[in-house]
């Protein structure tokens, strides 16, 4: 079980994609004991998340030497990871890096690319997984923009989430993007079973995630929200997923009396014949139709691209079952984009 605790709802960072959370949502700092938490989370993992959790590095030390978790992972923006004492970052398991990919791309976004950069490349020996995670929009050329991580030699693992369905733009402004994205998807997909059967894994987490549900399949969304993975709000409550904590049917209950409700997956995706490779990519997605039904669909295609892709490649695969298989544990990564 994964336990993504959310330290404060306040970032040190504006980036253009992101709304961050609204005033009143939940406090700006925890307000339940560490001791009530250990209650509930016993030795599960748990992911420090924001907001950008680095902002209460106090209160997520207290958590890390109170209670004797399975995994600790952390989800930053990495502005501040330059701050976090060795002894803490050597116990982590991942850590994921908001990192969009060019210079341009990031700058564009975030504004940060030099710092980030260089306190990614400051950790990178600590042990764990380093992920970047871009955030993957208008401006971002999913083929450049991977291939320029890799080039880094910084991360261990490269991860990406489609800006989609929350965004700032339209429905229509994302579909030119779509095509795109798609074709650079194909490219890259080319490039790393041509890198794979020469015997160099590039560790693209969407890619081996796919490839694990050739072979394993998904019952629910791969990030495991509101299954195996719940977030829980600085006032104590239990979400299903940590983005929408407004929202009733995310609300599942509190650290105090536990889990009191059940999600189930909404139509069409249980009886969609990609299921079992994206578990519904995601349950937000899954139950909030922001951009319609039309939407909806554009958003598919561009995980029925990405599995049609890899399945291409389905006996190759296969060779390689093994090394593939991602993630070994629950780390907050989403697997579909
Ligand atoms: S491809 Fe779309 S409809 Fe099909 S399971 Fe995935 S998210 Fe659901
Ligand atoms: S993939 Fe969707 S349900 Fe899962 S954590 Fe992200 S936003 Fe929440």
């Amino acid at each position: 079980m994964l336990y993504i605790v959310l330290l404060t709802p306040k970032c040190n960072s504006k980036c253009k994609y992101c709304g961050g959370f609204e005033d009143g949502l939940m406090p700006e700092k925890i307000q339940y004991s560490v001791e009530d938490l250990r209650k509930f989370v016993g030795n599960s993992s748990i992911a420090f998340y924001g907001g950008e959790p680095l902002l209460e590095t106090e209160k997520m030390k207290e958590i890390m030497d109170h209670i004797d978790a399975e995994r600790f992972i952390l989800q930053t923006n990495g502005i501040l990871l330059d701050k976090l004492d060795e002894e803490y970052l050597n116990r982590f398991s991942t850590i994921l890096v908001s990192f969009d990919g060019r210079k341009n791309v990031h700058e564009f976004y975030r504004g940060n690319y030099e710092r980030v950069l260089e306190n990614a490349m400051r950790i990178k020996d600590f042990g764990g997984e380093l992920i970047a995670r871009m955030t993957a929009s208008l401006e971002t050329n999913i083929y450049e923009d991977v291939m320029h991580i890799l080039s880094l030699d910084t991360f261990t693992h490269v991860h990406w989430q489609i800006d989609a369905i929350w965004s700032n733009y339209t429905a229509k402004e994302f579909e030119k993007w779509v095509e795109n994205y798609n074709a650079g998807i194909r490219k890259l997909v080319k490039f790393w079973i041509s890198e794979l059967v020469k015997g160099k894994l590039h560790k693209i987490v969407p890619f081996m995630g796919v490839a694990t549900a050739m072979f394993e399949g998904y019952q629910y969304p791969p990030c495991a929200s509101g299954f195996e993975s719940f977030a829980i709000a600085t006032d104590g409550r239990i979400l299903a997923c940590p983005i929408c904590p407004d929202l009733d049917w995310n609300c599942l209950g509190d650290i105090y009396t536990g889990i009191n409700k059940k999600l189930d997956l909404l139509e069409p995706c249980p009886k969609c014949k990609y299921f079992r490779f994206c578990g519904g990519r995601c349950l937000f997605f899954n139950r909030e139709r922001l951009w319609g039904e039309e939407g909806f669909k554009l958003v598919c295609s561009t995980v029925k691209n990405l599995v049609d892709s890899l399945l291409a490649y389905r006996e190759e695969l296969k060779n390689y079952r093994e090394r593939l298989r991602y993630p070994r544990f629950l780390n907050t990564t989403e697997i579909i984009p």
